[in-house]
């Protein structure tokens, strides 16, 4: 057995810490262990065993978690390309691509030392911290804590250490004020932090023996437990008619036995479809699966990009590809947005798949997230369906990963490690020789370059399914609107009438405003300020229903304003139209039409999202509102007028990728008109009617847009053209903001970094957001190796002169520039 391992630990510093290894245990590499780390217990992996002595004295690990890797050698190859890629801790990425914290149980303690009674006595005695630096509330908080831990008195047997939650809410105190007692050594800080089996179970009843004399209850459960081969469920005996302590006494006997066993995860709480599903694919849909199959047989990498319009089928062609997977006894991962996964989809995949199928969404809990994990470790589900983070699901013998709506923003992890998943699971198609399939009605202008550029296969399916033509457009200029009718309008005359005759024909009605609320600002008319977040340089929005005003970015809230909080004038204005207010808007020009709203205030789950989306399917809805959520609605039938009402606010920002992004959602919500046999009409309300972003979505045109658009970038030097690489400096204090970010602007212009454009240091758009001020630099560069070679000499040059690992985010192939 080697001496040490190197363990990557989940903390924000990129490198493995060393540690050696007990007789007693045996890590392996992949592995987790559970180690010390300054003055905490953490779980880390294992990456290398070694008998390397370091130069400084090691630490022991305390003891070995997993007897066999839990992760393979594939996913240790993932996890350090993508630190290396994205600039990550290691640790923090191993920890992202292990969902298994529920195994895992934190347990911080405190404990009084003798300089802490002292501190406590002396307390008590007039005088003594005349000359204290500490400020009164801070005095009166390190001595609640003091009295609490020297008043109480541990039961025998108990340990003196009091946790943290315990301490924490008695002595009312946050955790900073322990940090300084710790450092003053008044208290003593302990982590018995230690893994816990995190295995469900339940309790099963098990015939031992029949015989003897039996009462008619006692009868009726040795017969129930004979009829089901001798094993139930205590919970399913309990629902039989008989007193629930016959059971007992017939343990008590020794007739029957009550034993634990793991719980097996039942993987779906909804029914599944009365019709069985049917691929019945159309020719272009048949040549993509026929090729996509070709690819997998091939056991070699390669990438497809699936192009097809709203309404082509995309979405059988990827079922109907898994099953020949799993018909061929191998895996695959599916991987939707956020929104997809809704319990009418999680129905249709176990009507596929069976058992085969593990689904990774965001509402499961911790544990069973775990058990889904292990399912799939197991080989037992071999079918992997899941937002984001199930491009890291530990299938074995991966033969296909398929992203849908590749484009989708939830792809993009907004926090360390600051990841896409799009381009992990291309990455971890090629490590594996599998086969990648991206697919999309709009995709990435990334995406689409590749494809061109025959890195991926581009595969198209041009119609929408039986040949259903695509909705006719007309824009509606807003500021002709306003000169005509002399006022602001929300809702124009044209989409008026439109929206009025098809309520006369009892047709259905969509209308996007991609703003939640009621009004985005609130204006005070004699200073002429805004009423802004506590934690954000942003307006708080005003929620009617709710009576508060609401930040979108951090959630703080706040009442309504009488007054303005500035200077007191009572002149302050609501401005601005969200969907709160369109949908009242609409309810008083038609108050006959039954309305609902779809967007974050309305929808907490995925159950809310279909039972809206449902109530429109079954004709129990006329209008129905909301924000970008209503263009991600699949299997929309009976709408054959979309209003759009204001979807191009996006072009007014400052980021790159407004344009593209206003026209994937102006492209998707066009594609929710006329998928019945009826053909559909989108109104477009626009202040930007000749943008070349609306001119496009308006004529169905991708390729038009796609190539007018490539265009900018490649003059801007944008992605796909350049690597990209946003930094941003924070912190809550503002001169340390400015000071970091004009030390890091002064090392990028006095080194040479031949190859790398540098923009910056600027402040960022939004400039302070919660609680912090965030100062940010651009980088671009032709090379993703001299790019990620500047960010490396750089976030070593900050650590150097001592700036805060955590306090520099640098968020490579950045979505936002906010
Ligand atoms: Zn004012
Ligand atoms: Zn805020």
């Amino acid at each position: 057995m080697p001496e040490f391992c190197d363990v990557a630990v989940p903390v924000p510093l990129d490198m493995a810490f060393t540690y050696s290894i007990v007789p007693e245990a045996a890590p392996v590499v992949g592995g987790r262990v559970l180690v010390p780390f300054r003055q905490q217990r953490l779980t880390g992996i294992v990456v290398e065993l070694h008998d390397r002595k370091p130069s400084v004295a090691t630490k022991k690990i305390i003891s070995v978690l997993d007897p066999a890797p839990v992760l393979d050698e594939l996913l240790l190859r993932l996890g350090r390309w993508i630190a290396d890629y994205y600039l990550a801790p290691i640790g923090e990425v191993f920890r992202t691509m292990l969902p298994l914290s529920a195994e895992f149980k934190r347990s911080i303690g405190y404990r009084l030392t003798e300089e802490g009674q002292m501190a406590l006595h002396l307390a008590g005695m007039s005088g003594s911290s005349a000359r204290s630096r500490r400020t009164p509330e801070e005095q009166a908080a390190e001595f609640r804590v003091l009295d609490y831990l020297a008043m109480r008195e541990p039961a025998p047997g108990e340990s003196d250490m009091v946790r943290e939650e315990t301490l924490r809410s008695a002595a009312r105190i946050s955790k900073s004020v322990l940090a300084g007692m710790v450092r003053k050594k008044w208290l003593v800080r302990e982590d018995a932090s230690a893994p816990q089996d995190a295995t469900r179970t339940i309790k099963i009843a098990v015939l031992k023996s029949a015989d003897g004399k039996l009462n008619e209850n006692q009868r009726q459960i040795v017969d129930t437990l004979a009829a089901s081969g001798g094993r139930v469920p205590v919970e399913t005996m309990q629902s039989l008619d008989v007193p629930r302590t016959t059971l007992g006494t017939l343990v008590k006997r020794g007739l029957v036995e009550i034993t634990e066993e793991p719980a097996d995860f039942t993987v779906s709480r909804t029914k599944p479809r009365s019709t069985p599903f049917a691929f019945e694919l159309n020719a272009a849909q048949q040549s993509a699966l026929a090729r996509l199959r070709e690819g997998v047989a091939a056991r070699k990498f390669s990438g497809m990009l699936l192009h097809g319009v709203t309404g082509s089928g995309k979405t059988a062609v990827y079922l109907a590809g898994m099953r020949a997977v799993l018909d061929a006894g191998r895996s695959a991962i599916l991987l939707v947005p956020e929104i997809g996964l809704t319990p009418a989809v999680a129905a249709d995949l176990h009507q596929i798949f069976g058992d085969e199928v593990a689904i990774l969404h965001s509402a499961l809990s911790d544990r069973e997230r775990a058990e889904q994990w292990h399912r799939i470790k197991r080989g037992e589900a071999r079918m992997v369906v899941g937002t984001r983070s199930a491009v890291f699901a530990p299938v074995a013998d991966l033969a296909l990963i398929i992203v849908d709506e590749e484009q989708d923003s939830s792809y993009k992890q907004e926090e360390t490690p600051r990841y896409h998943a799009r381009d992990i699971a291309v990455m971890r198609a090629k490590m594996a020789n599998s086969v990648v399939v991206l697919g999309s009605a709009t995709p990435s202008l990334e995406t689409y370059f590749n494809a061109k550029k025959s890195k991926y296969a581009l595969v198209e399916l041009p119609d929408r399914v039986e040949q259903r033509p695509l909705p006719e457009v007309e824009i509606i200029d807003m500021r002709l609107e306003f000169q005509e009718t002399g006022h602001e309008q929300v809702i124009s005359r044209k989409l008026a009438a439109e929206i009025k005759d098809r309520l006369e024909r009892k047709e259905q009605v969509m209308v996007l405003l991609n703003r939640r609320g009621y009004s985005p600002v609130v204006l005070c008319r004699t200073c002429g300020k805004k009423l802004e977040c506590r934690n954000c340089a942003i307006a708080l929005t005003h929620h009617k229903r709710e009576h508060k005003m609401v930040c979108h970015y951090c959630g703080y809230m706040a009442p309504v304003p009488k007054a303005c909080v500035h200077c007191g004038s009572e002149y302050v204005y609501f401005l601005g139209t969200g969907s709160e207010k369109l949908e009242e808007l609409l309810h008083g020009m038609f108050p006959q039409a039954r309305i609902a709203r779809l967007d974050r205030d309305t929808v907490r789950g995925h159950e809310d999202f279909e039972r809206t989306l449902n109530a429109l399917n079954e004709g129990e809805l006329d209008v129905l509102v909301g924000t970008q959520m209503i263009a991600k609605g699949h299997d929309i039938h009976g709408v054959t007028l979309v209003g759009v009402v204001g979807a191009d606010v996006a072009l007014g920002l400052p980021d790159f990728r407004a344009a593209e992004r206003t026209f994937q959602l102006l492209t998707q919500v066009a594609g929710r008109a006329g998928r019945g046999q009826t053909p559909g009409k989108v109104i477009l309300q626009t202040y930007f009617q000749d943008h070349y972003a609306v001119q496009y979505a308006a004529h169905h045109d991708f390729v038009g847009f796609y190539e007018k658009e490539l265009q900018f970038r490649s003059w801007m030097h944008y992605p796909p053209y350049s690597a990209l690489a946003n930094v941003i400096v924070r912190s809550d204090k503002l001169d340390d903001a400015l000071q970091w970010s004009g030390t890091l602007g002064k090392w990028f212009d006095s080194t040479r970094h031949e190859g790398v454009r540098v923009l910056g240091p600027a402040a960022a758009p939004i400039l302070r957001l919660k609680r912090d001020y965030r100062y940010h630099f651009v980088l671009k560069s032709p090379s993703r190796e001299k790019l990620n070679t500047t960010l490396r000499a750089m976030l070593a040059y900050a650590a150097q002169q001592k700036i805060p690992r955590t306090q520099v985010i640098v968020d490579v192939d950045a979505l936002w520039l906010m």
